[in-house]
């Protein structure tokens, strides 16, 4: 009957090409949807990303598109080269942007520092942790973790501890949990991992220009983050960087990184790190995602480091004292360890979450989200980043959440 009905329609599409006056050798049409014009609607976009993109960023990626292995192209990325060194207070030579989302700079930092066999420990208080050490399942890798209830973290004598029990060769933390809203102190573990042989490596995709972090002072060897969070870039680059240590136990191994795409030899040829004088193509660098890449690192530059964190931090506090006025909790009891990017708010009781995040969406046109990995069922998330880290943002918020839990299905028990 399917194989009838599939028969007659591209019958039925052939016999009207023929009757069109020619006779075509497609069986698909073109499709009726594409012939629409694209209409993408404004939306405040406060979940944990990707955040809104101001025009002057979204216009650098307007640009016209020249080759990826152009001179021009090569200067814009030093250029970025030198706002990732900034942003994570690094002097590290092996600094690039990958051309992919948040998830493929964690494949390249884990393809590439660790060896089917060598062992791995995971810091897990989170959904990025879990994921962490699955990609070094999937290469082989002995992986160990240790695991914080949702919204904790780790102390130094824990580290030490698993540290000295496990002997990895790289350490994950997640610096910024987006799933827990937990921001993870650094202080102290890479000066820790450096006495144990072991490579530190720190997700800061939701924390990067948000909250302090200093790659070299803090013994940081892989730092890697995403564009589309504080940067306010769209989602597609992931700023990464690797120390001198972490770059000799790359380029002295045995076996090849199982990804030619995330291999760092090839990586650091066409981002010029690897000091040859002449680049080779590699892949199709993303042009138009670089302009905007460095549109925004212009940005982060023109306001200042400390400004911006400063900023963050300021806007999530009066966001924090705004929820607990409004008889909200914070998911994250200790103020210290709350992340200034992500707010994690204990999901109210007696209402359904999923109910409040649509009624926000669809009556204020702003996008908050449920919980991720451990946290789901338990919190909303709410994700203030780059320029929309402000007050005027923290009230539309607030008064959104108001609207929504006089509006939305509350339980009786
Ligand atoms: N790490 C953290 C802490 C994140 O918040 C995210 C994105 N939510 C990622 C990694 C993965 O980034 P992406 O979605 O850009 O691949």
């Amino acid at each position: 009957m399917v194989w009838f009905l599939w028969f007659h329609g591209s019958l039925r599409f052939c016999f009207a090409c023929y009757t069109a006056g020619k006779m075509s050798s497609i069986s698909v049409p073109p499709p009726k949807c594409l012939q629409k014009p694209l209409t993408v609607p404004y939306r405040h976009m406060f979940g944990p990303g990707p955040s809104n993109v101001p025009s002057r960023i979204l216009e650098a990626g307007a640009n016209p598109v020249i080759g990826h292995m152009h001179p021009e192209i090569f200067e814009i990325m030093n250029d970025i080269k030198s706002g990732i060194q900034y942003m994570f207070q690094t002097q590290n030579k092996m600094t690039l942007a990958v051309s992919g989302t948040g998830h493929s700079a964690m494949e390249c930092a884990i393809f590439n520092a660790v060896e089917p066999g060598e062992s791995v420990l995971v810091a897990v208080n989170g959904i990025w942790g879990e994921r962490a050490a699955e990609m070094a399942e999937r290469i082989g890798a002995r992986v160990n973790t240790i695991v914080a209830p949702p919204g904790g973290c780790f102390t130094i004598e824990e580290m030490e501890k698993a540290l000295s029990k496990h002997r990895p060769a790289l350490l994950f933390v997640a610096h910024g949990e987006s799933s827990t809203g937990v921001l993870h102190p650094l202080d102290g573990i890479g000066q820790l991992c450096h006495k144990y042989n072991c490579l530190f490596l720190v997700d800061s995709v939701a924390s990067i220009g948000g909250a302090p972090v200093y790659m070299d002072q803090q013994g940081i060897d892989i730092l890697y983050t995403g564009s589309q969070k504080v940067l306010n870039a769209p989602p597609g680059t992931a700023p990464i960087s690797f120390s001198e240590r972490a770059c000799q136990k790359i380029f002295s191994r045995r076996t090849k990184p199982v990804s030619f795409y995330l291999d760092l030899s090839w990586l650091a040829n066409y981002w010029g790190c690897d000091g040859k004088p002449s680049r080779v193509y590699h892949h199709t660098g993303p042009v138009t995602a670089f302009y905007s890449l460095r549109e925004s690192l212009s940005v982060l530059v023109e306001e200042g480091l400390e400004n911006s964190w400063e900023r963050h931090l300021k806007v999530a506090e009066y966001f924090h004292a705004g929820l607990e006025s409004m008889g909200l909790k914070l998911f994250v009891k200790e103020k210290r360890l709350r992340l200034p990017t992500v707010t994690t708010i204990v999901a109210p009781y007696g209402y359904d979450w999923k109910e409040i995040t649509s009624f926000i969406m669809k009556t204020h046109n702003l996008e908050i989200s449920g919980g991720l990995g451990p946290s789901v069922g338990l919190v909303l998330r709410v994700g203030l980043m780059g320029c929309n880290s402000s007050r005027e943002n923290v009230d539309m918020v607030l008064a959104a959440l108001k609207d929504a839990l006089k509006h939305c299905h509350k339980s009786k028990v």
